[in-house]
């Protein structure tokens, strides 16, 4: 059962989700780095979030669009693989995409 503090911090992380930061950034903020079995610092903040879940998803609300987005953690670079729910055409969408096709193409591989 999480305390009081432990309540606020996650309603903090997943409003800082809606609001458009990544699960890298809010990792950053809680002071989490990457494991020393090497689970990314990513990773550790949305395991600790849902931790306390039946499901292995967690919900905000996305601040652009204002829909409910189910979000399955950052386990895979493509973000239309992660968030669920977003209304059609989202800025968020649009921009988070963008982003990761411009890294496909830096990195080669589009
Ligand atoms: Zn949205």
């Amino acid at each position: 059962m999480r305390n009081q503090a432990d309540s606020a911090l996650h309603d903090a992380v997943l409003n800082a989700r809606g609001a458009g930061f990544t699960w890298s950034e809010v990792a950053a903020d809680l002071g989490l780095v990457t494991s020393d079995e090497g689970t990314p610092r990513a990773v550790r903040a949305f395991e600790w979030v849902v931790s306390d879940h039946a499901t292995d998803r967690v919900y905000w609300t996305c601040h652009a669009c204002g829909d409910t987005v189910a979000d399955s953690g950052p386990y895979d670079a493509n973000p239309a693989n992660c968030e669920y729910g977003h209304g059609w055409g989202c800025a968020r969408v649009v921009d988070d995409l963008e982003r990761y096709w411009e890294e496909l193409v830096e990195a080669g591989l589009d």
